[in-house]
């Protein structure tokens, strides 16, 4: 396929991979313990296990797999709050595949529809708000998550809603955002990380200029990377490349994506619609400063969570459940006792294994593969 074949080719793969190895090789850090790279994003841990690029890269260097995957960080107390909504008399509960299948303290979404529920399956924030225009007798809520990826989709689906006047369309905005989830990654006591591959979709809205607290202040290098085998190859070479000339900067791999200032149409419409909440609650790692958004007041009237009583209630996650320690790298998927046991793709116990992009789902699925090296294409 064009466009996509070029950033799959396995030769090309093993020279950059030929390169890594000889500059980490220059490294003495290196010989001491093994270079930590954060991937920031879902679809950059998917990409890794799915093209085995582990097996590319010399024994120095290993991935952390990051909270990118905005159904993995989901609370199971957010869960329950959907469910709550979902069985209120004369609502349609809508959200994106993923976030059916996450479990909540009782059961998942997809178990509320088994049951009778009215809770839709939607591919776009427009969709909920088509059915919403279809049903104006019925109260039509449609559950947002994702980072600043998505966040523009469902702002301007609230302007088109309150342009519209559809007064039975609400939102109940789970947005997170990068920033702040990265500064909480630098400021961990348990985290040693070497460097970063920041995320390409988000930064695709954001841009790159936000990150530049990072090697400022952190003194830390980031590299914006596609999520393609080759361009996290590259990104990877980046990277390592500034620690062998002692640099800490942001770079961009993902320029035929990423502009510097972001997408100023796409944040215009962000910063009308929301505002940053004081704090917000992550599975696994806690409540982390400014870094959910909510719906500003000047769109209450959409506000799901001014609509409708819900539960609002911290759930912790099964003791042996070790999601938070997976999602903030400090152990690898395979090493939670639950792996592949009870908790599995069929029978989730935690939401890494919900998503594609869930580490421990990713690991589940390719994890165990070998791949010669020179079949990255046909992957
Ligand atoms: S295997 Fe299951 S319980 Fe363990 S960290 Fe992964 S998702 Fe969580």
């Amino acid at each position: 396929m064009k466009y996509v074949d070029e950033f799959r080719n396995g030769k090309q793969a093993q020279a950059i991979a030929k390169r890594i190895a000889e500059l980490v090789k220059t490294l003495q850090v290196s010989k001491q313990r093994p270079l930590q790279f954060m991937e920031v994003c879902g679809g950059h841990t998917h990409s890794i296990f799915r093209y085995g690029l582990a097996q590319f890269l010399p024994e120095e260097i290993e991935f952390v797999h990051g909270p990118g995957c905005p159904v993995c960080v989901l609370p199971m107390g957010v869960v329950d709050d959907c469910i709550s909504i979902a069985e209120q008399p004369g609502v349609i509960f809508t959200t994106f595949g993923d976030a059916m299948r996450v479990p909540g303290s009782k059961k998942s979404l997809l178990q509320a529809k088994a049951e009778g529920h009215d809770v839709r399956m939607v591919y776009s924030p427009l969709d909920a708000l088509q059915i919403a225009k279809q049903n104006p007798q019925r109260e039509v809520v449609f559950f947002g998550l994702g980072f600043e990826t998505t966040m523009p989709s469902t702002a301007l689906t609230l302007q088109q809603a309150a342009k519209e006047q559809v007064k039975n369309f609400s939102l109940f905005c789970n947005h997170i955002t990068i920033i702040p989830t990265i500064k909480a990654m630098l400021d961990s006591p348990d985290m040693r990380l070497d460097g970063f591959l920041g995320p390409g979709h988000v930064s695709m809205v954001i841009g790159s200029q936000p990150y530049e607290f990072i090697s400022r202040d952190y003194h830390r290098p980031l590299v914006i990377a596609g999520f393609e085998p080759l361009d996290i190859l590259q990104s990877v070479y980046m990277l390592v490349k500034q620690l062998v000339d002692g640099r800490c900067e942001i770079e961009n791999q993902y320029e035929r994506i990423v502009p510097q200032m972001g997408n100023e149409v796409a944040l215009r419409s962000i910063g009308d619609v929301f505002e940053l909440r004081e704090f917000f609650e992550w599975r696994g790692m806690g409540s982390i400063d400014h870094s959910g958004v909510r719906i500003r007041e000047k769109y209450a009237d959409f506000d799901a969570e001014r609509k409708f009583s819900m539960p609002r209630l911290k759930i912790a996650d099964p003791d042996a459940a070790q999601c938070g320690e997976v999602v903030t790298g400090v152990i690898k998927p395979e090493q939670c006792k639950l792996f592949g046991k009870s908790c599995t793709p069929q029978t989730p116990i935690g939401a890494l294994m919900v998503s594609t992009e869930g580490a421990c789902a990713a690991h589940y699925h390719y994890g165990q593969i070998e791949i010669p090296l020179s079949q990255v294409v046909s992957r």
